[in-house]
This record gives structure tokens, sequence and C-alpha cells, in this order.
């Protein structure tokens, strides 16, 4: 869609803003929200009514497709302000193409990107006193699109509802998790729709995820649906593992989230000499690497925490410690890439993009 043709957003603020309830030293994440939203509706064949509006209930038919079909998708990404006030975005155009990646599958209409990206800006700009500056704090911003039509018929809705809201959060969580090596249930499969964040994929993971935690873990990694044998995912983020001084991490599929915190560290750890294998890897080589010593270290990827490092993992009733390094490839990656979203070091990638 060309610029010219993009309608203008209506911006309506807030006459009760929310903004002094909030400790700005004491955020949990993802739990309060901003004062507004932007909100725009697919209708009659084509998305309109671009608004940015107090942040507010929605109401909907009971018969509304999204409680019955489930199609809905979603992203999660972050702004974050420098010590100039800066507003900034990290690698936004990611997220916009890949929520229409996801769209796709779920058989939603695609949003256009200007109506993302400029959404997006109205939205941080008015909301801007709701990016923490704290360290590691950032606003985490969720876009949605879900569907709205009526009726119990099982079919594509022909109504949606696109929404970006945001949430001024504190780091996602500090210590190291222990996790479970599923081989029962799984989370994607072929020709499925693991590759998409799509709603439903979370919900499919609650319960094995609290079969896990009944056992003494936090989180569950997925691997292949087929064997069970090939490592996949650590919860709802990629995983990565360093045995000796190589870094692995499984290539995307259908079955895996095509994760950009993912694809960053890969290029970032390149750039920092680390060699890099994207690879498939079984649960045997984890194992093997463990018992004699060679598994250095693990951890998931993501938006939300960035990394999140993992302090062992369970497997067929053996849990298998990994060791406590004074210098781990993870708190390297972590700053190198945090370092480059707060605007504390150059951007040689070109990830950066400043809302002005
Ligand atoms: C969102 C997500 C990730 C991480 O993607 P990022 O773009 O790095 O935030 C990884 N795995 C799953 C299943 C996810 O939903």
């Amino acid at each position: 869609m060309k610029a010219e043709t993009y309608p203008k957003i209506k911006i309506e603020k807030t006459t009760n803003s929310k903004i002094n309830e909030l400790d700005f030293n004491n955020l949990p994440f993802g739990k309060y929200n901003s004062d507004h939203m932007f909100v725009s509706d697919y209708k009659d064949g084509k998305w309109q009514n671009p608004r940015v509006i107090p942040f507010q209930n929605i109401s909907l038919d009971p018969s509304a497709k999204i409680f019955h079909y489930g199609q809905s998708v979603f992203e999660g990404m972050k702004a974050y302000k420098d010590e100039n006030g800066k507003i900034l975005l990290f690698r936004p155009l990611e997220n916009q193409k890949r929520i229409n990646i996801s769209s796709k599958r779920l058989a939603i209409p695609e949003f256009p990107e200007t109506f993302f990206m400029e959404g997006l800006k109205a939205l941080l700009k008015l909301d801007s006193d709701w990016i923490p500056t704290k360290d590691g704090s950032s606003l985490y911003i969720r876009p949605f699109v879900f569907a709205t039509g009526n009726g119990f018929h099982a079919s594509p809705s022909n109504e949606y509802k696109f929404i970006i809201a945001c949430s001024p959060s504190g780091a996602y969580f500090g210590g190291k998790v222990k996790v479970l090596i599923e081989q029962k249930y799984s989370r994607s499969a072929n020709g499925g729709v693991g590759y998409a964040k799509a709603g439903g994929n979370y919900a499919g993971q609650f319960y094995p995820t609290n079969l896990a935690i009944e056992k003494g873990y936090q989180q569950v990694i997925w691997t292949d649906d087929t064997t069970h044998e090939y490592i996949e995912e650590a919860g709802a983020m990629n995983i990565f593992m360093r045995i000796g001084d190589t870094l692995i991490t499984a290539p995307t599929s259908e079955r895996i989230l095509d994760g950009i915190t993912r694809k960053s560290i890969i290029e970032i750890a390149k750039d920092e000499g680390i060699n890099v294998e994207v690879r498939r890897i079984t649960v045997s080589e984890l194992v093997e690497a463990a018992e004699n010593g060679t598994l250095k270290e693990m951890f998931g990827a993501g938006t939300a925490a960035v990394i999140s490092p993992i302090a062992g993992f369970g497997f067929k009733d053996t849990d298998y410690d990994l060791p406590e390094l004074e210098e781990t490839f993870a708190a390297r990656l972590k700053k190198r890439i945090t370092d480059i979203q707060y605007n504390r070091a150059e951007d040689k990638f070109g990830w950066r993009m400043e809302v002005k």
C-alpha cells in the first residue's frame, strides 16, 4: 500500500492517565498497560479506521470466531529509551513481516506495513513517557490480530481487529531455570502452525509445562514430534547450546519459530569470532556432552527475556547439571545485543530504528 493512500490515524487522548499509579523502579513484566492502544478494523474486505484510543475493554458477540476457532496471532517487541531520551525499536520490520506470515497461516488477512509502522509510531509518541529507562526495562509491545466476525460456522471470519497494546516492563526474570526434555507432548508438528505466533500454540504448551513444573522443573525443552530425538525450542524461546566452544542452535523449520533474537545472536556470535553451528542436534548428543563435560551452556533466546540461562536439564529420570562458568557466552552475547538495543554501542548491523 502506498503512503499516500494511507488513511490518517485518528487520535483520541485519554483524560485519565494512569501513569502516576506506576512505580517505575519496581516494574513486573507485562502486567500493566500504558494509557493508549492502536486499533484498526478489517471490514468489507479491507483494513480501515486506524486510531489511537485510550486503553479500554473490547466488547464482542459470544459467537465471535476468536472464541471458537482460535483465529489469533500476535507479536512481541520492545521500545527502549536511551540516556538522551531517544525512542528506539529493534528490527521492527521483522515483527511486521512475521505477523503477516503468522496471519497467512491462520487465514487472517495481512496487515499493511505502513499501517503497522505508522500505528506503532503514533502510539509510541503518545505513550513515550511510559517507556521505562531503568537498566533492563523497556516498553513491551504486543501487536495482535483476532477474528471478531460472528457465527458458529467453522469458517474464517470476515471481520478482524488489529491492536497494538503496550506494557511498561522490568527485566523479564532473573535466575537460571531447570528444564525438562519433553518425551511425550509436542508444541508443533510438520505441516502445522509451529512457525506462526498463533495463540493456540501457547495454550497447547501450558499443560505439558505444568506437568514439568510438578516434577520440579520450570520449563520444557521441545523435541521434534516424530521421534522426540531432536532438540527444537526452550518453552516459548529458541534454544542455544554450547558444546566446547561451539554454539549450536536448531535450524528453523515449519515446527520452529523464526526468532529475531535467535538470528541476531547468531550474527553477533559470528562477529565475536564464536564458532556457530546451525544444525539439528539430538538429545543423545546433548546427554553425551553433559556426561563427558563438554556441555558448557544452554540458554533460551527471545524478545522478552533476551537470553535466559539454563542451569540443567532432566531427561528420562536423570538430571544433568551444567557447570557454573565465570565467563559465559550467554552473558557476553546478552551484553552485545542489549548494548545495541539501548543505544550504548555502535549498531554495525543497522538493527536500531529511532522513532521520531
Ligand atoms: C516469540 C517466540 C520466540 C522468540 O522470538 P523473538 O523474535 O526472538 O522474540 C521463540 N519461540 C517461540 C515459540 C516464540 O513464540
